[in-house]
């Protein structure tokens, strides 16, 4: 059995034999950009957010979608999504300066966060950030404050916890009520916070927000967020006179890491959405506000593809068989955060039998350091590529320097070609902001020695 028929999926291969993605040979990415490598296919990404547009649109004209940035954002990714039509979700002020600086647009960027610093919010509003998604209390007294000192009157949604819990990881869970995320709605908190925001001429509340959380494979959850969000809008109408123009309900939808997981293609999920949001609130005889979906991990995570080379393989008789590769949690710390499944190929052999069951490794100093276990594989030798799939999200967004690796490089393919988006990391740049004070200055001769 080939890959391919063990793994049920349509793999691009060539007549070499080798695994294509956006129509370019693995094995020469590899040669001309090293490995680790994250590959990331430009069409599969304009095909996401073009279902999200587009059967958002069907169901719900007055609609918007915005791109959780936290997914994965480069400058290059910027320009792609706003090339796309869609807006931009950021949560840092690293993030804000990213898209800043490729040209996003301020008034299309939703700043999110549940501990923005001063200097953040102060760099938002005076970028002219168009949304602010304030998280509490605090954070409320301090936007309305730094409204006043620089003369701006920031749009504001509020981020709220509407109590569901989703059927997914843990970490993964964001609108259940004991949570650091959003201000809740049962204990009264979010009620008191649209009065503060009523009662202020410095800021203009444009609606409501929830993000019940990530890898969210069923629609039932959105269904129950609606609902309570609905009945907030109303309860909030009736005590207030306030009626939102924005609802938000986040991002969430759920990908296939594996062929276990079996997720709902975007146009099924988004049309079930709309529907959802334009009955219940018709029944509520609420005005429908302008509606906002928030999608990071299913708009790039399975156009990414991590290559790397394999390096020692260790047999335990009895036990398994180690390979390593040139990466590891450094550059996807998924498998190690979330016990995440993930499913790769020997990109060189793509033809050849499987005939081994391996566990993948990766280098670092780290027994928990691992990539895939009991991976079926055709019998891989050192120098080997292996590809993992649908590492688009959260892997390089998350990527560290542990163990001082440098980052791994990033190229975008289409039709055959690729572009470099990020550099490898270098060693000069691993060093580059660490400081020798004086009494701690190394005799060169002893490191010589
Ligand atoms: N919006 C908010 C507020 C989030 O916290 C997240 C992810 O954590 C997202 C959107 C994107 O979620 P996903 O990548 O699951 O679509």
């Amino acid at each position: 059995m080939t890959a391919s028929e063990f793994f049920q999926r349509d793999f691009a291969t060539n007549h070499l034999g080798h695994l294509e993605i956006g129509g370019c040979d693995a094995v020469d990415l590899v040669k001309d950009y090293g490995t680790p490598l994250y590959v990331m296919d430009e069409k599969k990404i304009r095909a996401n957010c073009r279902d999200y547009l587009q059967a958002l649109g069907e169901i719900y004209p007055d609609a918007d979608v915005i791109y959780a940035g936290k997914a994965f954002l480069t400058k290059a990714i910027c320009g792609l999504i706003y090339q796309e039509g869609l807006g931009l979700d950021v949560v840092s002020g690293g993030e804000l300066y990213t898209a800043l600086h490729a040209g996003f647009p301020p008034e299309r960027i939703y700043f999110h966060g549940n501990n923005k610093s001063h200097e953040e919010l102060l760099f938002a509003l005076r970028q002219g950030v168009g949304q602010i998604m304030v998280d509490g209390l605090m954070e409320l007294e301090t936007l309305i404050q730094l409204a006043i000192e620089t003369r701006t009157r920031p749009g504001v949604i509020f981020r709220l916890t509407p109590g569901i819990e989703a059927h997914t990881h843990t970490y993964n869970q964001t609108g259940q009520e004991d949570s650091k995320f959003g201000m809740g709605i049962n204990d009264g908190v979010a009620l008191h916070a649209v009065k503060m925001a009523l009662r202020s001429p410095h800021i203009k509340l444009l609606g409501f927000h929830s993000h019940i959380g990530s890898q969210i494979f069923e629609v039932a959850p959105f269904e129950a967020a609606i609902k309570v969000m609905g009945e907030f809008l109303v309860e909030v109408r009736k005590q207030t006179g306030y009626v939102a123009q924005v609802l938000d309900l986040g991002g969430g939808l759920g990908i296939s890491y594996n062929k276990e997981e079996k997720p709902m293609s975007i146009r099924e999920a988004v049309t079930r959405i709309g529907e959802m949001v334009r009955e219940s609130l018709t029944a509520l005889e609420y005005p429908l506000p302008h509606l906002i979906l928030e999608p990071g991990r299913s708009i790039v995570g399975s156009a990414g593809t991590t290559l790397y080379t394999v390096g020692n393989i260790k047999e335990l008789p009895g036990i398994r068989t180690y390979v390593a590769v040139d990466g590891g949690m450094t550059d996807n710390p998924r498998v190690a955060l979330y016990q995440a499944v993930y499913e790769a190929v020997l990109a060189n052999k793509m033809y050849e039998q499987v005939t081994e069951v391996v566990t993948i490794t990766g280098k670092c100093c780290e027994s928990g350091d691992m990539l895939i276990w009991d991976l079926p594989i055709v019998s891989p030798k050192p120098g080997d590529i292996l590809a993992a799939f649908s590492t688009g999200a959260y892997n390089y967004s998350m990527a560290s320097n542990y163990n001082r690796l440098p980052r791994a490089a990033v190229v975008l393919v289409a039709e055959g070609q690729a572009d470099l988006i990020v550099a490898r990391e270098t060693y000069e740049q691993l060093v580059q902001n660490d400081l020798m004070p004086k009494r701690l200055k190394v005799n060169p001769k002893i490191i010589a020695k």
